[in-house]
């Protein structure tokens, strides 16, 4: 099936050629015939599936009849965090390149007064996260009664984060009439309730996550220390042992603290590191992304929350200083490269603690990865397997990362709203008590200016040329998809597979 075939527009069809797309993915196929004809439609795919394309695509083709009227948006689209909503703008200036649309994002952290005025102007895309939708309704600065096309964007992730309520209180200020498309990785009970409340007939599409590797990867283990200092000491010499073709990399912690840690320690010792974490402000965390699409910063550290989402480019290395929590986060990092049938490399270290979940992640991706350097010696297993100590992070870091960093169930209370955050969990704004601020900063990139003036200005992308790069990096990029609803197989007290066969020494 090709776009053309989908009923799209000519404008629409022209930027998504542009665009470098030849063909539609999945949930595109399934999502936009019946979003195009009005039609609810419930949506299970995670990030890097194409979804954002799924409902801009016929958003776009349908906002070419009418127009907007001030404070009066005729479009919404609630995501559940800053990063998100900021690269749903990206992809309507790529994809809305030939419309004349205005386009308000409303996030936190960015000029109240300046997203007013875009709003006053008429909007006809919002894009917003819930509490800073919320304080400008509050404010009476957007009427909501003209929403054609609803778009509620990873309702699970909102869950997570305590949005219902918001969402719920949003909802019923929407007309009745409207198109409601409604993405969600899983389906927990909850979100099942509010499909049912928020759509009407809705058309399911399903797009599966994958759950094996690119065969271009070239995937190794390196056994390494516990003790942090000698593992630090370990990745080095991993890191210099890979130097060769090595345009860039990913190096993901299991934990924000070790993100910093880890930056630092590479930093005096040479590498070129820079890093992303759930403490950092949206501008810091631009300005770090900017710089590493432009090869300034050759290594990023990452934990997986930070880096979940985000349209972070494809790169020739991925280094798993952690072994991750669970084998989807496995699969989502390494296919950070290894894209586009490029070879890539991902070298994970692997201590006693970790020997189960390598299991586990063999099992998901059906091979067994190969040992590189050292492999553990038959006594070394066996110790690790009778010590039964708990996988990495302990107690404090599986409450919190258990169900692949989010806030546990048992930590909410009946609003939903979690009740403590997550260790790794990036703060977004929570509540409509809210007020914008501005984190204090001393230097500011391009990423962040391009988030402030695409906060604060009204995008008339009519003629916009500044895209390129960006395409560029949509087309290079394919975003972790989000795991979910996991279980850590690991827990189960399997013999892992390599335990049983022979050491490779290779
Ligand atoms: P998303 O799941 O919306 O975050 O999209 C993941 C990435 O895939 C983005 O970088 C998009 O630019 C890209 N993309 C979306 N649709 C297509 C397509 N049909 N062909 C190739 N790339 C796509």
């Amino acid at each position: 099936m090709t776009f053309e075939e989908l009923g799209l527009s000519e404008k629409v069809l022209k930027a998504v050629a542009d665009a470098g797309f030849s063909e539609p993915t999945e949930i595109q196929k399934g999502a936009i015939p019946p979003a195009l004809a009005a039609q609810d439609v419930l949506g299970l795919a995670q990030t890097g599936s194409g979804k954002t394309a799924a409902f801009a695509l016929p958003m776009l083709t349908r906002l070419e009849r009418g127009r907007a009227r001030a404070r009066m948006p005729r479009t919404l689209i609630l995501e559940p965090t800053r990063e998100l909503a900021a690269q749903v703008l990206d992809a309507f200036e790529e994809l809305g390149k030939y419309h004349k649309i205005n386009i308000a994002l409303l996030i936190g952290g960015v000029s109240f007064d300046r997203q007013s005025r875009i709003i006053d102007r008429g909007a006809d895309v919002v894009i917003a996260t819930p509490g800073r939708l919320m304080d400008h309704v509050e404010r009476g600065k957007l009427l909501l009664n003209a929403v054609e096309v609803l778009v509620i964007d990873e309702a699970d992730r909102m869950l997570d984060m305590g949005f219902i309520p918001d969402i719920e209180k949003i909802v019923k200020m929407l007309p009745f009439t409207r198109q409601t498309l409604f993405f969600s990785a899983t389906m927990p009970a909850e979100i099942k309730r509010l499909t049912e409340q928020f759509l009407h007939l809705p058309v399911t599409v399903e797009a599966q996550p994958p759950s094996s590797t690119a065969e271009t990867i070239d995937q190794k283990l390196v056994l390494a220390p516990s003790d942090d200092k000698a593992k630090r000491e370990k990745l080095r010499e991993v890191l210099r042992a890979h130097e060769q073709g090595l345009t860039n990399a990913i190096i993901f912690a299991n934990r924000k603290k070790n993100v910093e840690i880890l930056r630092k320690s590479l930093s005096k010792h040479g590498f070129n590191a820079g890093s992303l974490h759930g403490d950092m402000d949206q501008y810091a965390r631009l300005d770090t992304l900017t710089a590493f699409r432009d090869g300034k910063i050759t290594y990023l550290v990452a934990s997986d929350v930070a880096a979940r989402g985000l349209d972070i480019p494809a790169v020739s290395h991925v280094f798993n200083y952690d072994a991750p929590v669970s084998p989807e986060d496995y699969v989502h990092r390494i296919g950070r490269t290894g894209r586009a049938g490029r070879e890539g490399v991902a070298v994970t270290l692997v201590t006693p603690d970790d020997f189960r979940v390598m299991k586990a992640i063999e099992k998901l991706i059906g091979k067994e990865i190969p040992w590189e350097g050292h492999a553990p010696t038959e006594e070394e297993i066996e110790e690790a397997s009778r010590r039964k100590r708990p996988a990495r992070g302990g107690a404090k870091g599986r409450g919190a990362r258990g169900s692949g960093g989010r806030t546990s169930r048992s930590r909410k209370g009946r609003t939903g709203k979690p009740k403590a955050q997550a260790a790794d969990v990036p703060r977004e704004e929570s509540s409509v008590q809210e007020k914008p601020k501005r984190a204090p900063r001393t230097s500011r990139g391009k990423g962040a200016q391009q988030a402030r003036a695409s906060a604060g200005k009204t995008r008339e992308t009519q003629g916009k040329k500044d895209t390129g790069q960006r395409k560029e990096d949509a087309r290079a990029a394919k975003p972790a998809n989000k795991a979910s609803g996991r279980q850590d197989s690991f827990h189960e007290g399997n013999m892992p597979a390599f335990l049983a066969r022979p050491v490779n020494k290779d």
